[in-house]
């Protein structure tokens, strides 16, 4: 007869964050999120209350996933961004913690934004961010018709789907602002990781390259952007727009080129992180 061991929720946390150490900066966060999406219960549920139940079959797998760098979204198919959680899938950008300076930046504008522009928007996280928190009516577009599929069923799940619109765009391809409308807050997070950089494991090997690199220096996307700019803003309209942390001169250099005047925003550790364009 086999032996069959069973362990409780917490040793299994416990042994799953010693593993996961190797490869994950987070690995007693992960290995608790990963019990929770096992047990089917709120992570604050099962710390209060599951740690001395037997842990579930289902938890094993999910652990083997991280540790082959696999990432915590993309296995539990869910991020929260902003307090709200959205759905992710590895057609989609992970929505990141900097990313939600640009929707703060966008809650500062008074009076508040009656039509956002999304580009590039992925999951969604920004626009739906921002329609969520304002009475706003917003359009996101992106290349990918996967992350678009995704973001719709995030409009959906945020009750915003009334007054979200989606289109496959590419930036890339003549003509592209021509029939967009135009709008008095444009947000944009595009891909500005240089070529060559050397990212994560986690980000290199499971999200979308298309959402991450842009040419040799990480511009590419800014230079095709930010000159069609003008002609989306309505009069007083404002660009809010997500930068690499040592990217503010090239992009700034970029924006002044096109006649925006550029304000430099720092996320919670000081790093430029967003520019706004007026
Ligand atoms: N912040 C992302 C990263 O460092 C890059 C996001 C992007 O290119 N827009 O992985």
């Amino acid at each position: 007869m086999t032996k069959v061991t069973t362990s409780t929720v917490g040793d299994a946390i416990r042994a799953a964050a010693s593993r996961l150490e190797e490869t994950s900066p987070t690995a007693r966060l992960d290995a608790e999120l990963l019990m929770a999406d096992a047990l089917g219960m709120k992570r604050s549920d099962m710390l209060i209350r599951a740690m001395r139940s037997d842990a579930p079959e289902g938890f094993a797998a999910l652990v083997d996933r991280r540790a082959n760098c696999e990432p915590v979204a993309h296995i539990l198919g869910h991020q929260e961004f902003y307090g709200r959680e959205l759905l992710v899938t590895a057609d989609t950008l992970i929505p990141r913690g900097d990313s939600e300076l640009l929707v703060a930046c966008a809650l500062e504008m008074k009076p508040a934004p009656s039509r956002v522009l999304d580009l590039g928007t992925g999951t969604g996280a920004l626009l739906l961010s921002v329609l969520a928190e304002t009475s706003a009516k917003g359009v996101g577009t992106d290349r990918s018709a996967a992350a678009l599929a995704v973001a719709h069923d995030n409009a959906d799940r945020l009750g915003v789907e009334d007054r979200a619109r989606f289109y496959l765009l590419d930036w890339h391809k003549e003509g592209w602002a021509d029939e967009l409308g135009q709008f008095d807050l444009i947000l944009c997070n595009p891909p500005y990781v240089e070529e060559s950089a050397t990212l994560e494991p986690d980000v290199r090997g499971f999200e979308p390259h298309g959402a991450l690199f842009a040419g040799p220096e990480g511009l590419d996307d800014y230079r095709v952007i930010i000159p069609q700019l003008r002609n989306l803003l309505t009069d007083g309209g404002r660009v809010i727009l997500e930068i690499g942390h040592e990217q503010s001169a090239s992009v700034s250099e970029i924006a002044q080129a096109a006649g925006f005047t550029v304000e430099l925003r720092r996320d919670l550790a000081d790093r430029p992180r967003a520019l706004i364009l007026t």
